[in-house]
């Protein structure tokens, strides 16, 4: 008897700490929005580091070049943070994550919509720990993911998310795909205001062929320049072409 007592305290012990936990989750995600909220006023092309290049191409044809140390290529051009819709911490150039809050923050305050981060800066063993989520053993992860050849190496490549509601009730992060960008003009919005922080779209559904990523319209990247993420959209280019004309 008394243990029955025990399992069922128990089960309402462990009833009031999940619905405690997924509170705090969502207590989480504000902190962690209010905080980069907090540094949004700086200037992010004032934290441009003029040793780096913002254009640099990572694709499958262009491996990173880590310097022969995986875990430490960027240091000490990182920012670390929790990313908002876990909290698990992750990583950025500074200069991107500095662009990438003031964006945040504008969209918040002009145009009621939230974007959060979800992923940014990738070591090799963080890639390699993620293809190995994917891989399923038959063959191996191809394309701009494989170890060496992802622009999250770079830093300046980040995976955005989207607070939306489909049906105007249940609000939840949804990551943009060329699909919802067409269809919702918050989608619309945030895509276009990125322009103005520097931001382009990575990989545009059209220039699949040339960027080898297909349906990845989550990945924004810094350009280092908002003049410079204007004029890559506005010639309807994606980083690549705009590169080999540069040179
Ligand atoms: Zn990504």
């Amino acid at each position: 008897m008394k243990k029955k007592v025990c399992t069922l305290l128990c089960i309402v012990l462990g009833i009031i700490l999940l619905t405690s936990c997924s509170d705090g989750q969502s207590d989480e995600k504000s902190n962690a929005i209010e905080s980069t909220y907090g540094i949004a006023h700086q200037d992010a092309e004032d934290l441009i580091n003029p040793e780096r290049n913002y254009l640099i191409v990572v694709n499958d044809e262009n491996e990173y070049d880590f310097n022969g140390d995986y875990n430490k290529a960027l240091q000490p051009d990182l920012v670390y943070f929790p990313n908002a819709v876990d909290g698990d911490i992750m990583a950025s150039e500074k200069a991107a994550y500095l662009a990438f809050t003031s964006l945040q923050y504008d969209l918040k305050t002009n145009d009621n919509i939230e974007v959060a981060l979800y992923d940014g800066y990738r070591t090799a063993k963080d890639q390699e720990y993620i293809n190995s989520l994917f891989d399923d053993g038959s063959s191996n992860v191809v394309g701009s993911n494989r170890v060496g050849f992802s622009e999250h190496h770079t830093g300046l490549l980040l995976d955005i998310v989207i607070w939306y509601s489909e049906d105007g009730k249940n609000y939840e992060w949804y990551s943009p795909t060329h699909e919802r960008i067409e269809a919702f003009s918050d989608f619309q919005t945030v895509f276009k205001k990125m322009l103005d922080y520097g931001f382009i779209m990575r990989y545009p559904d059209d220039k699949s062929e040339i960027t080898g990523m297909k349906d990845h319209e989550f990945e924004i990247r810094f350009v280092g320049s908002a003049a410079m993420a204007h004029e890559i959209a506005d010639k309807g280019l994606c980083l690549e072409e705009y590169v080999a004309g540069e040179q």
